[in-house]
C-alpha cells in the first residue's frame, strides 16, 4: 500500500459542514481518502510521499454534470446565435465528421482542458461512447456516459430502432441518454426511458431549454417537455434533466417530488440567450443540482472555475439580489450536488475519509488568491481555472505543476487541429 500525505493545506471538504480546515493533512491510500487531520495531528499511516501545499487551497475536484466533451473540435464554430440556429449550423457538420476516430480526438482534449482545469468527472452526452469510455480509461478520466437517442439518424447515420437494438444486446449500461423531446418523437422516449428502466440505468436528456423549444413541443404534442417526461416515467431518482431553463412552478414541484436532478448550465445559457434557470426556487424546492459547462461549442470552454462564477453572478444580477445562490451553494453544486446528480455521492464529491481521491490543489501563490478571508468565497469569486497547479483523480496524480500526467497534450492538439481544418473545408 502506497501512502501519499498532502500537508500544510487549507482543506476546503464540502463536507455536510462546508468545512475548512486550516493547515491540514490528507492522507490518501491506495487511492482512498484514509485520513483527513487538522492542524498539528500526525498521520498515523507510515507517509511513503510528502506533498507541501504551503497553506494552498485543497479542493474536491469538479465535476461536470452536463457537456459534449468530443465537441472541442466544434469551438468557436457557431457563435452569437439562439439554440435553433446553433443546432442548424452544427448538426450538418458533425454529420461531415462524426466517427470514432473523431470522437476519440475531441476527448482526448477535453480530457486534457478539464484535467488541467481541476474537472475530474463528467456525465458526457455524444456518439460513439464506448470510444469515449476507453480514452478515459487510458487519460485516467472519470466519465459517466451511456449510449444516446435522437428520433432521426444522427451524424453516424443510424436508425432509432437500429441504436436501441444495439444498445439492448450490448447491455447493461450505466447511462442511457436521449437527446431531448423536441428531437424524439413520445414514442421513442418512451422506448428509450423502458431500456433505462429495464437496465437500471441512469438517464440524461436536454429539457426545456429555451421558450422556443418548450412552444415547439407544446405545439406538436400539447405538453411541456417536462409534462412528457413526467407522462412517460422519466422524472424520477436517476435522471438528470439538462438546463431546465424554463420551469412553471407545478414543474418545480414535480422534480421535486419525483428525485430528479437538474444540470445548470449557465455560461451555456447565457450565450445562447436561453435565460435563466429558477436555481433558488430549485434548491428551496430540495432538488439536487449539479453543475455543468455544456459543450465546448455552446458555452466554448469547459472550464467549471469559469462556470460555478457565472452561476454564482447571474442568479443575483438578475434579482437584484446579492444573497441568492450564495458562494457556498455554487461550490457544492459543482462538487456534492454534481457527485449525487450522476450518483456517484458515495465515491467523490468531498473531501472525507472513505472516498477516493479526486482532488485538486490551487497555487498557494497566486496574486489573484491572496489574501483569503474565506476560502469558498476565494474558490468561486476569485480563483479561475490558471490557479489549478496539481490534479488527482482516484489517487493519481493526472497534473503535476500544471502538466497533464497521462496525455501528450501537444500530439493531441495537433490532431484537433487537423479535424478543425476538415470541418471548415
Ligand atoms: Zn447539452
Amino acid at each position: 500500500m502506497t501512502c501519499t500525505a498532502i500537508t500544510n493545506a487549507t482543506i476546503v471538504t464540502v463536507d455536510a459542514n462546508d468545512s475548512v480546515i486550516h493547515g491540514g493533512t490528507i492522507v490518501i491510500a491506495d487511492g482512498t481518502i484514509t485520513e483527513v487531520l487538522p492542524a498539528g495531528v500526525a498521520p498515523t499511516s507510515a507517509i511513503d510521499h510528502s506533498i507541501d501545499a504551503a497553506g494552498g487551497i485543497v479542493m474536491p475536484g469538479l465535476i461536470n454534470a452536463h457537456t459534449h466533451l468530443a465537441m472541442t473540435a466544434f469551438r468557436g464554430f457557431a457563435d452569437d446565435v439562439d439554440l435553433q440556429n446553433f443546432l442548424g449550423k452544427l448538426f450538418p457538420a458533425e454529420a461531415k465528421i462524426m466517427s470514432d476516430r473523431h470522437v476519440r480526438v475531441g476527448v482526448r482534449a477535453a480530457f486534457a482542458e478539464a484535467m488541467l482545469s481541476g474537472c475530474t468527472a463528467a456525465l458526457d452526452m455524444y456518439w460513439y461512447p464506448d470510444a469515449s469510455i476507453d480514452e478515459a480509461r487510458k487519460s485516467g478520466f472519470r466519465l459517466q456516459t451511456g449510449p444516446l437517442f435522437i428520433g432521426s439518424d444522427g451524424p453516424d447515420n443510424i436508425p432509432f430502432d437500429r441504436r436501441i437494438a444495439d444498445a439492448t444486446s450490448s447491455a447493461p449500461h450505466s447511462w442511457i441518454l436521449a437527446h431531448g423531446t423536441y428531437t424524439m418523437d413520445p414514442t421513442q422516449l418512451a422506448t428509450a426511458g423502458e431500456l433505462a428502466a429495464t437496465e437500471g440505468a441512469r438517464f440524461h436528456i436536454h429539457a426545456s431549454e429555451n421558450a422556443g423549444e418548450v412552444s415547439d413541443v407544446q405545439g406538436r404534442y400539447g405538453r411541456t417537455p417536462v409534462e412528457l417526461l413526467d407522462d412517460n416515467g422519466l422524472l424520477r431518482a436517476g435522471t438528470v434533466l439538462a438546463h431546465a431553463v424554463v420551469l412553471t412552478d407545478a414543474e418545480i414541484t414535480r422534480i421535486a417530488q419525483t428525485g430528479t436532478a437538474i444540470a445548470h448550465c449557465p455560461s451555456s445559457n447565457m450565450k445562447l440567450a436561453s435565460g435563466f434557470c429558477r436555481i433558488p426556487e430549485l434548491l428551496a424546492a430540495g432538488v439536487t443540482v449539479g453543475l455543468g459547462t455544456d459543450g465546448p461549442s455552446s458555452s466554448n470552454d469547459l472550464d467549471m472555475f469559469a462556470a460555478m462564477r457565472v452561476a454564482a453572478l447571474i442568479h443575483k444580477g438578475s434579482r437584484l439580489d446579492p444573497t441568492a445562490v450564495p458562494a457556498s451553494s455554487v461550490l457544492r453544486m459543482a462538487t456534492m450536488g454534481s457527485a449525487t446528480a450522476l450518483g456517484i455521492d458515495d465515491l467523490v464529491g468531498s473531501i472525507e475519509v472513505g472516498k477516493r481521491a479526486d482532488l485538486v490543489r490551487l497555487d498557494p501563490s497566486s496574486p489573484s488568491l491572496t489574501p483569503v478571508y474565506d476560502p469558498i468565497s476565494t474558490i468561486v469569486y476569485a480563483a479561475s481555472r490558471a490557479d489549478v497547479i496539481d490534479v488527482w483523480i482516484d489517487g493519481n496524480p493526472v497534473v503535476i505543476n500544471r502538466t497533464c500526467t497521462t496525455i501528450d497534450v501537444d500530439a493531441v492538439l495537433a490532431d484537433l487541429r487537423d479535424e478543425a481544418r476538415f470541418i471548415a473545408e
